[in-house]
């Protein structure tokens, strides 16, 4: 894939904080899971797999751009969805047009349905290629590891180097990419995932776990679960909640850098970079913030930004 773009963006407290344009991959209004799910599809394709399914929430970015992946590739697609609290939203639009079926079920019987999907599938002769929800699992972590060796071209090319890279971090498959590509690497920069559901320590051991599977195929390098930085002090009162500073964060830079963050993942991880970065006295750092997509929900949002 072709290197996303990274550009400096403001100073704060002291520091240059860059950001690196992964919701401008090119592909389904880009995003962290266009970056995986092109790597997942690879995979489907050579192995000659004749459909898909995987499962997200009515907002999931991730069924969005698996299901155009889907669309594109002429394969038919299955996203499960839990039918609580469903609401239309800009994501669940595009799936639909997609082609794709929605299969609801309660939240405690999601595996349970997956199961007898796929099992239905291979029994009408089909060969169905089953992607966990948020493009979790090795092929997902693969992906960051390639983002983080394109932040090391950049660094040689422009003679910087950053001390520390923050993102949103969900199903903490992203983190794992990262954080493996720097020890790979041995280039000791500070991953700093902030949350945007999860709490400690279940959220870091995810984390850990999936930094481990990736690394135990492929390298002898090993890490310790308190090597892995998992902030969970800005999740407010869960997954998509939020407040009027995010709100602020993400007038901010939409208006004065042209940038739209989203309230579930990056803006919320945004305002939480800041506030860390605050709270821990950093300065005089070269930061990467990492723009992981998810542009659809910016317009989901948008009448609440226009009113606050
Ligand atoms: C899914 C998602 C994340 C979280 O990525 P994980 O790899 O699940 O931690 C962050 N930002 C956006 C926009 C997302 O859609």
């Amino acid at each position: 894939m072709q290197s996303t773009q990274i550009l400096e963006l403001i100073k704060y407290e002291g520091n240059n904080i860059f950001i690196k344009r992964d919701d401008l991959i090119p592909f389904s209004f880009g995003g962290n899971k266009a970056r995986k799910a092109k790597l997942f599809f690879e995979d489907l394709i050579n192995n000659k797999y004749d459909c898909v399914v995987t499962y997200g929430s009515f907002s999931s970015n991730h069924c969005r751009v698996v299901a155009n992946m889907a669309s594109s590739n002429n394969l038919s697609c299955y996203i499960i969805t839990p039918n609580e609290g469903i609401k239309e939203t800009e994501n669940r639009k595009m799936i639909k047009l997609f082609g794709a079926k929605f299969i609801e079920c309660e939240l405690n019987l999601v595996k349970e349905t997956i199961d007898n999907l796929l099992c239905n599938l291979k029994a009408e002769g089909k060969k169905p290629y089953f992607i966990q929800g948020g493009g979790h699992g090795n092929i997902g972590t693969q992906a960051y590891v390639d983002a983080f060796n394109e932040i090391l071209y950049f660094e040689k090319e422009k003679k910087i180097k950053f001390d520390y890279i923050f993102h949103a971090s969900g199903t903490g498959t992203t983190q794992a990419g990262l954080i493996c590509g720097n020890l790979i690497n041995n280039s000791n920069k500070k991953i700093v995932g902030i949350s945007i559901a999860r709490k400690n320590p279940y959220g870091k051991k995810v984390v850990y776990e999936s930094v481990k599977s990736y690394l135990d195929r492929i390298y002898s390098k090993k890490i310790n679960i308190e090597d892995i930085t998992f902030i969970d002090n800005y999740i407010g009162e869960g997954y998509g909640y939020y407040n009027s500073e995010i709100i602020n964060v993400i007038k901010q830079i939409l208006t004065f850098n042209g940038i739209p963050l989203d309230t579930t993942y990056t803006g919320k991880a945004f305002w939480g970079m800041k506030e860390h970065i605050k709270l821990n006295k950093i300065s005089d750092k070269n930061i990467l913030f990492i723009h992981t997509g998810g542009t659809p929900l910016f317009f989901d949002d948008l009448n609440e930004i226009v009113d606050i």
